[in-house]
């Protein structure tokens, strides 16, 4: 069996792990291609990587929880966490402002955790101007038009007028696809799952990500 999602990367002679900065793994796509299911078998088989839970001022859909889901806050106070320069990107989306908390986000970097970001290409934009060195995009794409609409309409929370949006939405962001380190069509949710761990995996391995790797290579060398 594969343990490589369970094991931490690169370990030293003692079995601890070489020191790493965190990376952001952006995942964007149009709703309904497939994105929230991606997030959920990451989040749920590795340990290393966390949801960045963004605020945003839209009410709870049934089933969602502060916290977990989104933190749910006024107009008010997130005009004011704008202010106060507390929001890493933020961005109107559709009818609702939407915003990542900076400080959540700078601590697990400098821990060495991952960071998954579900947000729009607008906050992407402004993440990749401000942490570009920290940040790997993905692009999700939707095999069809068809199959798009079909995923849209099991998703039966939505009334039809905001699946109709949202089906007008889904070629504006799509549009954005260049944008994007990576690009993944989900034809098959497994095989689409299996390529974002790949390159979420390659992405961690990348040199300039192991900041200890220079203490444990001279360890090494000093040995030999
Ligand atoms: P929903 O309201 O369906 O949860 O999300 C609507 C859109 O807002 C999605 O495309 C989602 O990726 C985006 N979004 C969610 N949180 C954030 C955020 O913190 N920043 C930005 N820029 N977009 C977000």
């Amino acid at each position: 069996p594969d343990t490589s999602a369970s094991l931490p990367l690169n370990v030293d002679h003692t079995g601890r792990p070489i020191r790493r900065r965190g990376l952001m793994l952006v995942l964007s796509s149009p709703s309904g291609a497939g994105k929230s299911t991606i997030s959920r078998a990451l989040l749920a088989e590795d340990p290393d990587i966390s949801l960045s839970v963004s605020v945003t001022t839209r009410s709870p859909r049934p089933g969602e929880r502060d916290g977990t889901d989104y933190y749910f806050i006024s107009d008010e106070h997130y005009h004011a966490m704008v202010d106060q320069d507390d929001l890493l990107e933020h961005a109107r989306v559709f009818d609702h402002y939407y915003g990542t908390p900076r400080r959540q986000v700078e601590d697990a970097l400098t821990a060495g955790r991952d960071m998954l970001f579900d947000i729009d290409w607008q906050g992407t934009q402004q993440l990749a101007d401000s942490l570009p060195r920290d940040l790997v995009r993905v692009f999700i794409l939707p095999p069809s038009t068809a199959e798009l609409e079909r995923r849209l309409r099991t998703r039966a929370q939505d009334p039809e007028e905001v699946v109709a949006r949202r089906m007008a939405k889904a070629s504006d962001e799509m549009s954005h696809w260049a944008e994007y380190d990576y690009v993944v069509v989900n034809t098959e949710i497994d095989a689409a799952i299996a390529r974002v761990r790949a390159i979420l995996t390659a992405e961690r391995l990348r040199r300039e990500r192991q900041p200890g790797l220079a203490a444990f290579v001279n360890a090494m060398r000093e040995e030999a």
